[in-house]
C-alpha cells in the first residue's frame, strides 16, 4: 500500500504530490490526461496565448500612429493554432515542476481515464490501473456548465476553439464572467462578429461595478454586441449557416444567431464519476467536495485541492491548496489556508483585474475613501497611446489601510500585483504613496492614485505632489 494518492495532474495535484514526496510519503500521481491538467492544456495557457495574438493585432493597428507603415494585419488561423500547440508543448518540457516531480520518486500515472473510488482506500482507473493508499488527495478540477436547455449540443465551450480550422465569421458567447468576456474579446479581436449574452443586469459580476461598466462600454466601442439581462434561453436550433438561440424576457420571445455558439455559464466540479459516496466525502449541491480548514474531507483520511473544492478557481489558489492538505495528509492536519490579498484579472481588451474589496463590498463594513486615477492622466498612457481605463483604490478612512484595487486599462494585471503586495504587506495608502515607483510605467499609476487617496484623508505625503504631476 502507498502512502498517498493524488488523483488529478493540474497545478492542485502535482503540488500536493510534490510535497507529499518531498515529506518523505510513498507517491503516486494519477491523471485521466496529461500531466499539467487544464492550466497547462486547456486553460490559461492556450487561451492566454490567443489573448496574446489579439493584442498583437491591436498592436500593429497602432504602428501607423507611430509613423511605420505595413499592410493590416491577417490572422492565419491554422498557424495561430499551431503556435498555440507550441507554446503548450513547451510551457510542459520546461516546467520544473515535472523534473522535481520525477526526482523524488513520484510515480505518475497519464492517461488512465477516469479514475473511481472502490473502497476508501482504492482507487481504479478507466486503464484497469488499482491502486491502494493510506491517504488519498481528490485535486480533479472541474468542467464547463451544460444547461438543461433543447438544443444545447449545438453549441461549444472555448475548448472548441482547438478544433475550429477557421475564425468563425460570427460568434454568440452566452455568459458574461471571465472565461465568455476573454472568448468575445479575443475572437472579436479575430474578426468574428461577436454577440455577448449576460442574463444578470452587468458582465463580470464579481468585478467592482465601475470595472463591469467600463469593460462593457470597451466592448461595445469595438462591435461587440453586449447583451446584459437578456432573459432566459429556452433553447438552441440549427440553422444552414450555424445555430440560433431562442430566449425569452418578460413573456416576449427573441432570437439570435451566429456560426457558432460559445456557452461559458460557468463552472462545476469533475466530481460525477468518482463515486465518492463509496469513500465518505461528502460534496455541495454543485458537486463540488466540502473541505474544512485543512481541506480535509468528510473522510478524515481524504483531502481534496484546487477547483474541486469550489473557492477561488486560479492556478496559484490551486497551488497553495496543493502543498496545505499535502502536509496536512502526510503530517495530520496542520496548516490551514488565511485571507490572502488574492489578485485576480483578464487579458480581455481592454484588460481588467482586481484584488482585495470591491468599493460595494468594502462600503459594506468600512467606512471608506475611493481614490480613482484616470488612464488618459499618466505620462506612460499616453505615449503608448494606450489612454483607455482607471486604476481604484478603496482605503479604510480608520486605519489608512488599503482594502481594494481595481484596474481597467492597459496591464491591469500587472498594475494589480503591485497593488496585492502593497494590501499583503498591509501598507498604509501614505507608505505607498511615498513609493518612488519607476518613471513613466503603468504600475506608477498606483503611487498617484495612493496620493490621491492620503490627500483625501488629510495625510501628508511629502513628495507626491510633486511626483503626480510627473506621473
Ligand atoms: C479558459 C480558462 C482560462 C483560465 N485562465 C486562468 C488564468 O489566466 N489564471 C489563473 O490563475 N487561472 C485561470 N483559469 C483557472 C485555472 O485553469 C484553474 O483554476 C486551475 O487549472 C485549477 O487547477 P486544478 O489542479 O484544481 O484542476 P485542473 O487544472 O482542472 O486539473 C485537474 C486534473 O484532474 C484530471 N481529472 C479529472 N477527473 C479525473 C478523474 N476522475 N480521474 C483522474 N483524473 C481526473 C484532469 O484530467 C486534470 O489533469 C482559467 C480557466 C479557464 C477555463
Amino acid at each position: 500500500m502507498l502512502d498517498v494518492i493524488v488523483i488529478g495532474a493540474g497545478p492542485a495535484g502535482v503540488l500536493a504530490a510534490l510535497r507529499a514526496a518531498d515529506l518523505g510519503a510513498r507517491t503516486a500521481l494519477i491523471t485521466r490526461d496529461e500531466f499539467g491538467g487544464m492550466a497547462a492544456n486547456d486553460g490559461p495557457v492556450p487561451v492566454r496565448t490567443l489573448a496574446h495574438a489579439a493584442r498583437l493585432i491591436r498592436e500593429a493597428r497602432q504602428l501607423s500612429l507611430y509613423g511605420i507603415a505595413v499592410s493590416e494585419p491577417s490572422l492565419d488561423y491554422t498557424r495561430l493554432l499551431a503556435r498555440v500547440r507550441e507554446v503548450v508543448n513547451d510551457v510542459r518540457k520546461h516546467s520544473a515542476l515535472r523534473e522535481q516531480i520525477d526526482s523524488l520518486g513520484v510515480t505518475v500515472y497519464e492517461q488512465t481515464g477516469s479514475a473511481r473510488f472502490v473502497d476508501p482506500h482504492t482507487i481504479e482507473a478507466e486503464s484497469g490501473l488499482r491502486l491502494q493508499a493510506e491517504k488519498i488527495i481528490i485535486c480533479t478540477g472541474g468542467a464547463s456548465r451544460r444547461l438543461s436547455v433543447s438544443g444545447f449540443e449545438l453549441t461549444s465551450t472555448h475548448s472548441d476553439a482547438w478544433g475550429l480550422t477557421s475564425v468563425p465569421p460570427s460568434m454568440l458567447v452566452i455568459g458574461g464572467g471571465a472565461t465568455g468576456a476573454q472568448v468575445a474579446s479575443i475572437f472579436n479581436a479575430f474578426g468574428s462578429r461577436v454577440q455577448l449574452f449576460q442574463a444578470g443586469p452587468r458582465i463580470l459580476p464579481a468585478e467592482d461595478e465601475d470595472v463591469s461598466a467600463a469593460v462593457a462600454n470597451a466592448f461595445r466601442g469595438s462591435g461587440i454586441v453586449v447583451r446584459e439581462d437578456f432573459g432566459e434561453i429556452e433553447s438552441f436550433e440549427k440553422t444552414p449557416s450555424g445555430v440560433r438561440m431562442i430566449f425569452s424576457k418578460d413573456g416576449a420571445r427573441d432570437s439570435a444567431e451566429a456560426a457558432l455558439a460559445v456557452v461559458a455559464v460557468g463552472w462545476l466540479a469533475n466530481s460525477a464519476g468518482l463515486s465518492l459516496a463509496t469513500a465518505g466525502v461528502e460534496t455541495d449541491h454543485r458537486g463540488f467536495v466540502r473541505v474544512d480548514a485543512y481541506l480535509r474531507t468528510s473522510a478524515p483520511h481524504i483531502f481534496a485541492a484546487g477547483d474541486i473544492t469550489g473557492r477561488l478557481m486560479l492556478v496559484p489558489q490551486a497551488i497553495q491548496d496543493g502543498f496545505v492538505a499535502a502536509s496536512n495528509a502526510v503530517r495530520g492536519p496542520m496548516i490551514t489556508l488565511g485571507d490572502q490579498a488574492s489578485p485576480i484579472g483578464s487579458f480581455t481588451d481592454p484588460e481588467y483585474a482586481q484584488v482585495g474589496l470591491t468599493e460595494a463590498k468594502a462600503r459594506e463594513t468600512h467606512d471608506v475613501v475611493a481614490a480613482v486615477v484616470r488612464f488618459d492622466s499618466t505620462t506612460r498612457t499616453i505615449i503608448d497611446g494606450r489612454t483607455t481605463g482607471f486604476c481604484k483604490l478603496i482605503t479604510d478612512r480608520a486605519t489608512y489601510k488599503i482594502l481594494g484595487c481595481h484596474v481597467v486599462g492597459e496591464r491591469a494585471v500587472e498594475i494589480t500585483q503591485v497593488a496585492a503586495i502593497a494590501i499583503a504587506a498591509g501598507m498604509r495608502v501614505d507608505d505607498l504613496a511615498q513609493v518612488p515607483l519607476s518613471f513613466p510605467t503603468y504600475a506608477g499609476i498606483l503611487g498617484r492614485v495612493a496620493a490621491s487617496a492620503a490627500r483625501q484623508l488629510n495625510l501628508k505625503v511629502i513628495w507626491q505632489a510633486h511626483q503626480a504631476e510627473m506621473d
